[in-house]
């Protein structure tokens, strides 16, 4: 489905006490070694609302007809595996419906938020670690007869970084008080996303920079927290994604 949530294919069609569902979906974080997944399935098609129609079933890892793809070959994120699941004829007892039969989407919707927050706190406090390994790193390394961190360049480009992060620090307070008092909007969360990401991305491709040759080299930490990062403007709905939840919240 990628951006498009209402866009879903995989259909499951009521049969007696269960549901016959049948799809795929590619990039499921845990999906190797789930041992329950939940999938978002259509149960109804309405011409007028794709929205509608959508329910969620729980599968158990044994049922016959549920299969897993091999383990995706990512880039970066390899201590998390990324699977595509195939659903074909597979019998879901009725029971295994979460909540209401159609009601999907807004169970999805009203849990984004939360996700995308948590994705714009990991992109905070990696760009946070990334800053602390460029200042050790630029203590230790002598170039030139003395210290990297003696130079202008080197002191401006951390305090450009460490004012990143406190922006993006205050974005992720404000959005957890917001999440704690039941306030968090969608354009909210979008914004938090949108900004702790890419902030992310700028913070650690500086660090690397300080870091030189050894910060392209993978046993570096700085190296991995650079593939690392790649994703989060992607995955939990990518960075045009939140620019489209916020300028619908501006009216445009
Ligand atoms: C490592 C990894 C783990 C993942 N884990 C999960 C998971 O556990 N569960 C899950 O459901 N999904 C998961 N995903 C899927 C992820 O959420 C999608 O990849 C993401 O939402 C983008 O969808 P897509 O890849 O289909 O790209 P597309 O939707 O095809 O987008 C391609 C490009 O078009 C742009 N685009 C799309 N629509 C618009 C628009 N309306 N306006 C402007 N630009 C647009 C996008 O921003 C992007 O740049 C994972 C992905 C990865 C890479």
């Amino acid at each position: 489905i990628g951006s498009d949530l209402a866009g879903v294919t995989t259909t499951a069609v009521r049969d007696g006490d269960d549901y016959i569902l049948n799809g795929n979906k590619t990039f499921i974080t845990g999906g190797i070694n789930a041992d329950l997944v939940i999938v978002v399935a259509r149960t109804s098609k309405d011409p007028e609302n794709r929205r509608k129609g959508l329910s969620l079933l729980v599968v158990e890892g044994d049922m016959p007809g549920f299969l897993r793809g091999r383990n995706l070959h990512k880039i970066g994120m390899k201590s998390s595996d990324t699977a595509e699941l195939t659903f074909d004829n597979v019998r879901v007892p009725a029971r295994n419906l979460l909540g209401e039969e159609g009601k999907a989407f807004g169970m999805l919707a009203h849990n984004l938020p939360q996700e995308r927050l948590s994705i714009a706190i990991t992109g905070l406090a990696t760009a946070t670690a990334a800053v602390n390994l460029a200042i050790d790193y630029a203590k230790e390394r002598l170039v030139f007869g003395k210290p990297l961190a003696d130079f202008q360049n080197t002191k401006f480009v951390l305090a450009e970084c460490a004012t990143e992060l406190q922006a993006g620090q205050a974005l992720v307070d404000q959005a957890l008080i917001a999440l704690d008092g039941g306030t968090l909007t969608p354009a909210d969360a979008a914004k938090v996303k949108l900004f702790c990401t890419e902030m992310q991305a700028r913070v650690i491709d500086k660090c690397l920079q300080v870091h030189g040759g050894y910060g392209y080299m993978s046993e570096y930490p700085i190296a991995r927290l650079y593939a690392d990062a790649r994703v989060t403007r992607i995955f939990g709905g990518t960075s045009e994604v939140m620019k489209s939840v916020i300028s619908k919240s501006m009216g445009l």
